[in-house]
């Protein structure tokens, strides 16, 4: 038998503490959250009508700082909230403004090295961390200013990682 890793007992704990005081309408739903191997950073794939959700986070998250995580963790736990309204990820992105989380989206934007938006195929993007900063109040702009410090992270206009950010499959 494995032990579970550093990580996965991290990404495990975030998700329990999102759907405890931000995602509580997921909490009668079935879910489980593992690091392990996907393409993209994660990987969500639920069912609505079996209330079920799975999440994969890419092991290269592993050595992620804690804010950046719960940021992923935000983005992944809300698609099945927010489902197929198009553009797909562009109103995942808001919904987790909305839910108050956009200290840890810009966050996670500017650790995976994602400045401005970022277009895929079609009309979606991902918002990038200057737009999310722009929605943000100038408390929660204190409060990102003083992770990025801790964190010694500068926000940067090159970016960090090319790889895919999410893959998404959800079926009702
Ligand atoms: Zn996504």
């Amino acid at each position: 038998m494995t032990r579970p890793s550093k990580t996965n007992n991290t990404v495990c704990q975030r998700t329990d503490d999102l759907i405890e005081y931000v995602f509580s309408e997921l909490q009668n739903w079935s879910i489980s959250a593992v690091v392990g191997k996907t393409r993209a950073l994660g990987d969500a794939s639920w069912s609505e009508g079996e209330r079920s959700l799975q999440i994969r986070i890419n092991r290269s998250v592993r050595d992620w700082p804690d804010p950046a995580i719960i940021g992923l963790l935000a983005h992944e736990l809300s698609h099945p909230l927010v489902g197929y309204n198009r553009p797909v990820e562009l109103s995942t992105d808001r919904h987790v403004l909305k839910r108050g989380l956009g200290v840890y989206l810009a966050f996670e934007r500017a650790f995976i090295g994602r400045y401005h938006d970022h277009t895929l195929k079609g009309k979606d993007r991902y918002l990038g961390f200057q737009s999310i900063r722009e929605e943000l109040s100038p408390m929660e702009r204190d409060t990102l200013d003083r992770l990025l410090g801790e964190f010694r992270l500068i926000p940067h206009r090159q970016p960090r990682l090319q790889i895919q950010h999410d893959i998404v499959r959800g079926g009702t």
